[in-house]
């Protein structure tokens, strides 16, 4: 087997602060005899994504100079580039409880010890300020924003360690750390690996999207966001299962890897986009697909805000090259996928439908147009709506 470099991961090292094997024991011990926080399942995400190094080189939730410099300037204060800060808020009653612990334990929602962290700092911060900064509005009706508005006013920070991962997780096979990803990139020989997104089913337009991006690539990450979203986005696992049902049917099975992303979304549109792309580096890839209006909600960002803040970084801080995508679409005319960069002819030609007619459809228990969705994908999606939903 040949060796080769993969990318490196976000500022030089790939973090692992999980604790394995026979220290786990006394570092629970240690844990249960220091005062503790429970954890919203945002922040245990988050816990998460850095004990495994999805957000290397942060080894623990931000102290405030990172946080500044994070609002600010979209960089940690030592310079690398970052956009979304990755704090650990609980409320001014639970820090002064805490009584100055220099260790404190984590816990998840079911109140069993999962972490450490050294609490290096305690300190208070602006969330308007905040708000603006990271998702550029104030507006409560903005689900980060909302959620920022309700968290505690407390920001603790340090260092973390990973004690215990969660029991019985959904789609198991299907989570990979950054190690385990790599380690599959390096063994299948690919130098180049582009990470496609989604917290949506895949349709034709994805497809061709993904599928373009890997003719100029050796292999293709589909990684879905399974973590906490907005409540009417379509069941994680009516999504995975249309995802498999593709790749089955219409991918080459030694050029892509599904595994599922396990952040939770922010909704922070164009600082959301870096943050993801980073992510994926940290993953391995050399590429990442940014569509329109990534990670946006609502009319909150322009369409190519997402695409236009990588112009505000030098390629070379990024590491990762983001591949930005127009809406693709099946044109009649053209006789195949197309985009409005490729396409010109009108809108009658082109095979399209509104998220809320295909919707309508699936409930209706339609099967849109085969140029707009795979057949197997909208029957897993029918049935999907069909178990699941008692509306
Ligand atoms: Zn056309």
């Amino acid at each position: 087997m040949t060796t080769f470099a993969l990318i490196a991961p976000h500022g030089g090292t790939l973090v692992d602060r999980r604790v394995e094997g026979s220290e786990v024991a006394a570092a629970l011990d240690s844990a249960s005899r220091v005062p503790q926080v429970q954890l919203s399942a945002v922040q245990h995400s988050d816990l998460l994504c850095i004990a495994t190094g999805v957000f290397s080189p942060l080894t623990g939730f931000v102290g405030r100079r990172d946080y500044e410099s994070i609002l600010d300037r979209m960089r940690l204060a030592n310079d690398t580039v970052w956009t979304i800060p990755v704090t650990l808020a609980v409320d001014a009653a639970q820090a002064r409880a805490l009584g100055g612990a220099d260790l404190i334990g984590l816990q998840d929602a079911a109140g069993r010890v999962v972490a450490t962290m050294q609490v290096t700092e305690q300190f208070e911060y602006d969330k308007r300020r905040e708000a603006i900064a990271v998702y550029r509005t104030d507006d409560a009706a903005h689900p980060g924003v909302a959620r920022l508005y309700k968290q505690g006013d407390v920001l603790l920070a340090g260092p973390v360690s990973l004690l215990r991962r969660p029991d019985g997780e959904p789609f198991a096979s299907f989570r990979r750390d950054p190690a385990d990803t790599r380690a599959l990139f390096a063994e299948r020989g690919w130098r180049r690996v582009v990470g496609f997104q989604t917290r949506n089913p895949v349709h034709r337009a994805h497809e061709y999207i993904q599928k373009v991006a890997l003719e100029i690539c050796d292999g293709l990450l589909l990684n879905p966001l399974v973590g906490e979203t907005k409540g009417d986005d379509i069941s994680a696992a009516t999504r995975m299962k249309s995802y498999q049902v593709l790749i089955d049917g219409y991918y080459p099975k030694d050029r892509v890897v599904l595994s599922v992303f396990p952040a939770a979304m922010r909704y922070a549109g164009p600082r959301e986009a870096i943050f993801h792309a980073i992510a994926r580096k940290n993953y391995g890839c050399t590429h990442f697909i940014v569509g329109r209006d990534h990670a946006g909600v609502g009319n909150y960002y322009g369409t190519y805000d997402a695409q236009r803040i990588f112009d505000e970084f030098e390629p070379g801080e990024l590491g990762i090259a983001p591949l930005f995508f127009e809406h693709t679409f099946f044109c009649t005319r053209c006789g195949g996928m197309a985009s409005t960069k490729t396409c010109p002819h009108d809108a009658a030609s082109r095979v399209t439908l509104s998220g809320t007619q295909v919707r309508q459809m699936l409930v209706a228990g339609q099967t849109p147009p085969a140029e707009f969705t795979r057949a197997e994908v909208a029957q897993v999606l029918i049935d999907g709506m069909h178990e699941g939903a008692p509306k």
